[in-house]
């Protein structure tokens, strides 16, 4: 065996020189170097705007879907969406672990949950053996590597794994929120009725306190219809997102022509930059944990109405992001009920 680069880079096969996330295609063979480990994946969770990109483009025909997702692998080496360039997560069972690789207390037979994402994780898929176009979890007979660098979680004993593998997808929403929002402010939710949005309601509610107000907008009237119910928002807009001029007028109903202190924006469909940057206070923040973000829309977008914003990139990893949002769970029965139901 050899010793591969930290990051993976001797996985790279084009273009030379990138790391594997913006690389074009991966060496997905099986036999591991040195320090990295080998896992036979379960199920990939699959990131919703990659999912809701292949569900559309193949018209939510699973034979369709199936052949797309296993094309892509073969053409990639990975689970990366060549449109949204996002990938998602797996869960699986460690089947060999390299003698460099750090992390000492990992075990073969471990199950655990990798926290970097597919889009640059090497992925063998022979076969898919489950997928609905209605779970962006697909069970699969596959193998997959974890270089130096990859973080994981393994997964904990007291909820399913599915369960525990959709929250982890998202575990970065909730984690920045908690970071980012204040006692007292005004947060809004795009797409707060989704997988990601309830968890941020959650967490955003828990930060703002008795004084401070979160707005959801979401899409669908069952997803806002949800919020209501388990009381994860102080005001509920059913509007269409990418709708400027109608979420603003909505939401400034509420806050004033102020705006929001802070938005985080859950949406899984493009065009909701400008809607992000309407509602928001001059100076004030928005994270786009979107994966369907124009990083291009939204900057120069800002600038073309004149907003000095904090607009940040929706990183997927926050120091102790697994815990807190496995927690959430193991807080709020409702929210657990919830997703056991949707995602289980
Ligand atoms: P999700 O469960 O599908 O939630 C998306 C929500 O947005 C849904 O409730 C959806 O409503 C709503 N929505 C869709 N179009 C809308 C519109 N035009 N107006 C208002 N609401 C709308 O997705 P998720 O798993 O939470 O993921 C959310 C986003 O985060 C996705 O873009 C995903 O790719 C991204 N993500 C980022 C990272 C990261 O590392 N930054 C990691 C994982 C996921 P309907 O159900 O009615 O369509």
């Amino acid at each position: 065996m050899k010793h591969g680069c930290r990051y993976g880079t001797h996985r790279v096969i084009e273009p030379a020189g990138t790391l594997p996330q913006p690389a074009l295609k991966l060496d997905n063979s099986t036999e591991i170097f040195d320090n990295e480990v080998l896992i036979d994946v379960i199920t990939l969770n699959i990131d919703s705007a990659s999912y809701t990109q292949i569900k559309n483009a193949c018209g939510a025909d699973p034979e369709r879907m199936r052949s797309m997702i296993s094309s892509i692998v073969r053409e990639r080496g990975k689970m990366q969406n060549p449109v949204t360039g996002s990938g998602g997560m797996l869960i699986g069972k460690v089947m060999a672990i390299g003698p460099d690789f750090p992390d000492k207390k990992l075990k073969v037979g471990d199950k655990i949950a990798t926290l970097v994402s597919l889009s640059l994780t090497p992925l063998n898929l022979k076969r898919i053996i489950h997928l609905d176009p209605e779970s962006d979890q697909v069970d699969v007979e596959a193998q997959a590597i974890l270089f130096e660098s990859g973080i994981f979680s393994v997964l904990p004993e007291d909820l399913p794994e599915k369960l525990a593998l959709a929250v982890l997808d998202v575990a970065g929403a909730p984690a920045q929120v908690d970071r980012l929002v204040q006692e007292g402010d005004t947060v809004c939710i795009l797409g707060g009725g989704g997988k990601s949005g309830v968890l941020c309601c959650y967490q955003a509610m828990k930060n703002v306190g008795p004084y401070g107000k979160v707005i959801v907008v979401e899409y669908a009237e069952q997803n806002a219809a949800r919020i209501r119910d388990l009381g994860l928002a102080t005001h509920v807009i059913v509007a269409d997102a990418t709708q400027v001029m109608d979420v603003y007028n909505k939401v400034t109903e509420i806050t004033g022509p102020r705006g929001c202190d802070v938005t985080i924006n859950n949406v899984n469909v493009p065009d909701t930059e400008m809607t992000s940057i309407l509602i928001t206070k001059g100076q004030g923040l928005i994270y786009f944990f979107s994966m369907a973000t124009s990083f291009t829309k939204a900057a120069l977008g800002a600038e073309g109405i004149g907003k000095d914003l904090k607009l940040i990139v929706g990183n997927g990893y926050a120091k102790g992001h697994a815990d807190l949002s496995l927690n959430i769970l193991r807080e709020s029965r409702e929210i657990r009920e919830l997703f056991e139901k949707l995602y289980v």
